[in-house]
Parts: structure tokens; C-alpha cells; sequence
């Protein structure tokens, strides 16, 4: 156990590495694995005020509990830290020295281009085994097959079965951080047996998200199967530990499972995405005030990403949730950054998407702030889709021209006009979230929606 350098100051977050019953009144008991908050400090350096999830303060042993941290390195995660591409046969036995047995690395074939090389360390020698890729499956000795290299060393870690030794340390490769290694000494790695995953609430583009419980709290669980798109999740998870706002789901932690499954665990949105929900409540059933305060919402979250230099890239009333207490909170935020890059144009969301950022893939605060104007629309439209009755492959022509939507029925003018600025084919001259913000404020004040 550490001991503590400097002080953590209020607001830090911790999470409980052991259990703690307390001695005193004056402590506050908590499990393994709680997420607690600093509050304050106290006369022994050793001790700090916390409060637990359910608001109890106490007086917490600061050895107990770990700092949780943003995730910096993002875009050096990874799932496969022991892969290290195409090297040699004389290059792998120079990463393997000095020899320690068990030490072990994977590597693209040499001489059959398409199969992959197991290299271990073995009393001294290094053995170099041919991993066969056939009919999508990879085996050594086919007999044992595999959907991918991590369910293969994962499976050798347990045994040797038939090699030399079984695996017992990877080769890590240099510039790479074993993902898992780093959600844990961040404090964001959570425990899969305390995970129940209950049903499939919904199905996004690289896997299913279900409903869950986490010690206790409903959760929503994305399961990513572990191949290239979960490597591109795995850096905008890292993203995600970095965020907190109320108006953005938060995410409770990640498990990296060692043979197969990503899992992003979020905060529980009953209400499901904002487009839906605005479709079946509908006119009837949202006042103005419902659909200003969704805006307010989500331009909060946009102004908070805003000062953080963070761009979402997908921003659309299908990526808002909506919470029990009918709080807008933005999703997915920078999940879609990477796929979207490596995405066909075909496959972009274009009526969401800034002109700039279809061109030439120009994506900034000021093209969020264009879908923010989309997003304005689908709102006050009640989730109608955008661009009615205009054929999708007339949309980017007539826009670039400077086309704007018409304001949807019922919509307050000044609304309208901060949509129409959002649509500004300039991106500079667009406006900031700070600034709409404020004007979101200044409408509500007035009360102009009534
Ligand atoms: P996504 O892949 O994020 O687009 O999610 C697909 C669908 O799953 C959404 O439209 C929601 O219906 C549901 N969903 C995603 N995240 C959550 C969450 N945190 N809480 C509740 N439902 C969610």
C-alpha cells in the first residue's frame, strides 16, 4: 500500500480496493469496488471526509481506496499488447532475451504470409510456433480451433497443451499498454462477476447493449466483440473517463475480458433515445417547455465537450437517451469517432452532417455545432427525420447551395433563427454552444416558448 503524497483534492473520486467496516461513529463503511468522493481532509493526513453513492460522509483510511484517474493513453491501448506485428524470426528472439520461460509474443509469418508466429521462451530456447489461419479460424495444431488470436493465447495462458510451457508473460510491445492493465490502474476496470447482463435493450452497429445490474444499479451494458472495432471503442472509452457532466451518460466502468468481449458499462437511461421517445409522446403529450429544456440539455453537454476540445462527430436525437427524470444526456460520444473515419461516405449520417465535415472530413466544434441545428429541428419537429420529402442524394447538393429546413410546425422564431445560424456554411461564423446556451437561457427566461 502507498502512502499518500498530496492531498486529493474535493470532488476526487476513489474507488475501494478492500473492504472497510469502520471503528468509529465517525467512519464511513464501505465494500470493495464503491466509488466514493473526497469531500475534505481531515487532521491525519492518512484520512480524508468522503461520501458514498447514497450520500453518507465519513472518515475514510486513504490506503484503502484508489484514485481514479482519466485514461490518457488512449490511442495505445490495447486489447493485444503481446502483438507485434510483422518482425522478424531473429527480431522475435531478441524481444524474448533475457530468457525467462513463459515469456511470449505473437507475430505476423514471415514465410506464410496470412498466419500469424506464437514465439515463447522456453529454458533458454526460444520455440516459434506456426499458428494456421483456415476458414476463418486459427489453430497450431488443428485440432483446437479459435475465432481469434486472443481466445487462442488466452487459451495457452491456462495450459500448455502440447507446447513447451503455457504462456505466463506477454512481450509487451513498446509504444502499447495492455488495455486492461490500464482501465485497472485507473480505477475504470470493473469486476465481471459482480455484472449480471439481464436482457437486450437495444442493438447498435458493433454489438448488442443490455440491460444489466451492477452491484445493485440498473446499468446498460455494450457488448463489443474483440476485434479492430472494439480496439477503436477501447480508445473512446478512455475518452469517456476523462468526462463528467450531467447532461453526458456517464460511464461507470469497463471490463476487458481476456477471450472475447468488451464490456462499456453506462449509467441506466429508462426513456430510452430522445427521437423515439419524442415520437411516441409527441405533441399531445411535450409542451414547449419539455422541448427547451432537451435543448438547454444537450447544449450543455455540447459547451462542456466544447471547453474540453472534444468533438462528438455524431451528434442526432437517435444518440440522446433520455433519463427517468427526463434528463437529456448525450451518448456515444466520440464511440462513432473512429468507425466514422474509416467509414465509406455512403455510410456517414449526411443529413447531420456538417458540409465541411462531408467535403473533406473537416470535423470540429463548429460541425457539432451544425447537428446541434439538426438536432434543434428533429426536436421541435417531434422526431420527424430531417430534409422531409427531399430525395437523399439531393440533400448535400441543395445544402451546399445554401438551402435551410423550414421551421417545423409550432416552432418559436427565435428557436428557428438560432437553428438557421447553426446552418451557417461558414463554420466560423457559426455560433459557440457557450453562446447558444445563453440564448437558450435568455428564451426560457422570457418565456417565449408559452
Ligand atoms: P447505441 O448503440 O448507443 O446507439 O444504442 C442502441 C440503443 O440501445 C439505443 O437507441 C437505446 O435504445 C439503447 N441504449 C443505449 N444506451 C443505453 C443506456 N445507457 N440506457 C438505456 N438504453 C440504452
Amino acid at each position: 500500500m502507498s502512502g499518500i503524497q498530496t492531498s486529493w483534492p474535493p470532488g476526487t473520486e476513489c474507488v475501494a480496493k478492500y473492504n472497510f467496516q469502520g471503528t468509529t461513529e465517525q467512519d464511513l463503511p464501505f465494500s470493495k469496488g464503491d466509488v466514493l468522493t473526497i469531500i475534505g481532509v481531515t487532521k491525519d493526513p492518512n484520512w480524508y471526509k468522503a461520501r458514498n453513492p447514497v450520500g453518507r460522509e465519513g472518515a475514510i483510511p486513504a490506503n484503502y481506496v484508489q484514485k481514479r484517474e482519466g485514461v490518457k493513453s488512449g490511442g495505445k491501448l490495447s486489447l493485444m499488447p503481446w502483438f507485434h506485428g510483422k518482425i522478424t524470426r531473429e527480431q522475435a528472439e531478441r524481444l524474448l532475451y533475457p530468457p525467462e520461460t513463459g515469456l511470449f509474443l505473437v507475430r505476423e509469418s514471415t514465410n506464410y504470409p496470412g498466419d500469424y508466429t506464437l514465439c515463447v521462451s522456453c529454458e533458454g530456447k526460444v520455440e516459434h510456433y506456426r499458428i494456421i489461419y483456415h476458414n476463418g479460424k486459427l489453430s497450431i495444431d488443428e485440432e483446437e480451433y479459435f475465432q481469434n488470436l486472443m481466445q487462442l493465447v488466452e487459451h495457452y495462458t491456462k495450459d500448455a497443451d502440447g507446447l513447451c510451457t503455457r504462456l505466463i508473460n506477454p512481450k509487451v510491445m513498446e509504444g502499447t499498454v495492455a488495455a486492461k492493465d490500464e482501465f485497472s490502474r485507473s480505477g475504470w476496470a470493473l469486476n465481471r462477476k459482480e455484472l449480471q447482463l439481464r436482457k437486450i435493450i437495444g442493438k447498435g452497429e458493433f454489438g448488442d447493449v443490455m440491460e444489466g445490474d451492477y452491484r445493485g444499479t440498473k446499468v446498460a451494458v455494450k457488448c463489443i466483440k474483440h476485434d479492430a472495432t472494439a480496439q477503436a471503442f477501447l480508445a473512446e472509452a478512455s475518452v469517456m473517463t476523462q468526462l463528467r457532466h450531467n447532461n453526458l451518460v456517464q460511464l461507470l466502468g469497463v471490463i476487458v475480458e481476456e477471450k472475447g468481449i468488451l464490456y462499456i458499462v453506462t449509467e441506466y437511461m429508462a426513456k430510452g433515445s430522445l427521437v423515439d421517445y419524442l415520437r411516441s409522446r409527441g405533441r399531445t403529450v411535450l409542451g414547449g417547455d419539455c422541448l427547451l429544456k432537451f435543448s438547454l440539455d444537450v447544449c450543455e453537454a455540447m459547451e462542456y465537450l466544447e471547453a474540453n476540445n472534444f468533438v462528438h462527430r455524431d451528434l442526432a436525437a437517435r444518440n440522446v437517451l433520455v433519463s427517468d427524470e427526463n434528463i437529456a444526456k448525450v451518448s456515444d460520444f466520440g464511440l462513432t469517432k473512429e468507425a466514422s473515419s474509416t467509414q465509406d461516405t455512403a455510410k456517414l449520417p449526411v443529413k447531420w452532417t456538417a458540409p465541411e465535415a462531408l467535403r473533406e472530413k473537416k470535423f470540429s466544434t463548429k460541425s457539432d455545432v451544425w447537428s446541434y441545428g439538426i438536432l434543434l429541428w428533429e426536436i421541435y419537429s417531434f422526431g420527424r427525420v430531417p430534409y422531409p420529402r427531399i430525395p437523399l442524394k439531393d440533400v448535400v447538393p441543395r445544402v451546399e447551395k445554401g438551402y435551410k429546413m423550414d421551421p417545423p410546425d409550432g416552432c418559436p422564431p427565435m428557436v428557428y433563427d438560432i437553428m438557421k445560424q447553426c446552418w451557417n456554411l461558414d463554420p466560423v461564423a457559426r455560433p459557440s454552444f457557450r453562446l447558444l446556451r445563453e440564448r437558450l437561457q435568455q428564451i426560457r427566461a422570457k418565456d417565449i416558448y408559452l
